[in-house]
């Protein structure tokens, strides 16, 4: 298995770490189609892709990718859901559950996010109607590994309790607030979820832990080739830039810029 789970967080011109543009959005998933992709949410990607929750392998020419929104803009049910329907995709999305209705503002934001609004419950409500899956992201997005067992079992085992209370679904993912989990934490989210993801920079494996699934962060792919980099042997060692790079984004940009130069190279050689 191989299988890009690509996350989003806001839609909007503001340039901060949560944000791409919906300009980039668009074409990402232009891109993406054109390339012979197809998006969906991630428990039925991992399905497809055939593990690491199934072992079959999945037919060799599809191109699936699973397109995951944290945090539960409200900019994705403006945004995000219109465009994915002219595609016929879906997406899961991982809302913090106690500020569903409000804004971001939750202990611990660091002061370079913006404020933005999250989803309103009926919103999500209408988002799980039409076949997209609802994940978990806790319930007031806490670094999970710094709380006691009683804060932790809240904000994990609650959160699923009051979405499934609510929507009336089941919710098998879970995706770790600021990526950050230990064994301790991954243990909590494995005694009610399948899968759960973190932030750290990579393609998901056959071999990933399917608590500990790698992502790729969209804000690293706003002036990427998106769709040559994910089928090209290019991805990992930019994945692992990106990894480092989150010390100093302007060294992923400066990359970015050499990865550009070296396609027209190799294009034109
Ligand atoms: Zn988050």
């Amino acid at each position: 298995m191989r299988l890009p789970i690509l996350t989003y967080h806001s839609f909007d011109e503001s340039g901060s770490p949560i944000s791409v543009a919906p300009a980039t959005f668009r074409r990402h998933l232009a891109r993406l189609h054109a390339a012979g992709y197809i998006a969906l949410p991630l428990s039925e990607a991992l399905e497809r892709a055939g593990g690491p929750t199934r072992r079959q392998p999945a037919p060799a020419r599809e191109r699936v990718v699973a397109l995951t929104f944290d945090d539960g803009y409200a900019a994705v049910y403006r945004h995000a859901l219109p465009l994915l329907a002219d595609y016929g995709w879906r997406a899961t999305v991982f809302p913090v559950t106690d500020y569903l209705d409000r804004d971001n503002a939750w202990p611990g934001q660091p002061a370079f996010v913006p404020p933005a609004r999250l989803l309103a419950w009926g919103e999500l409500r209408e988002l799980a109607s039409l076949g997209w899956e609802v994940g978990a992201h806790s319930r007031t997005h806490p670094d999970l590994t710094r709380l006691d067992d009683r804060a932790l079992t809240e904000e994990v085992i609650g959160a699923k309790a009051v979405l499934e209370h609510r929507l009336g679904q089941p919710v098998q993912a879970f995706a770790y607030p600021y990526g950050r989990c230990d064994r301790r934490v991954r243990a909590a989210v494995r005694t009610a979820y399948r899968v759960a993801c973190t932030t750290v920079m990579g393609v998901a494996r056959g071999t990933s832990d399917r608590y500990a699934l790698e992502r790729l962060d969209m804000w690293y792919f706003s002036r990427a080739p998106l769709d040559g980099l994910l089928a090209s042997p290019w991805m990992e060692p930019y994945a692992a830039l990106c990894r480092a790079g989150r010390r100093g984004r302007g060294e992923v940009q400066q990359a970015i810029r050499c990865l550009s130069t070296g396609r027209r190279s190799a294009g034109g050689d």
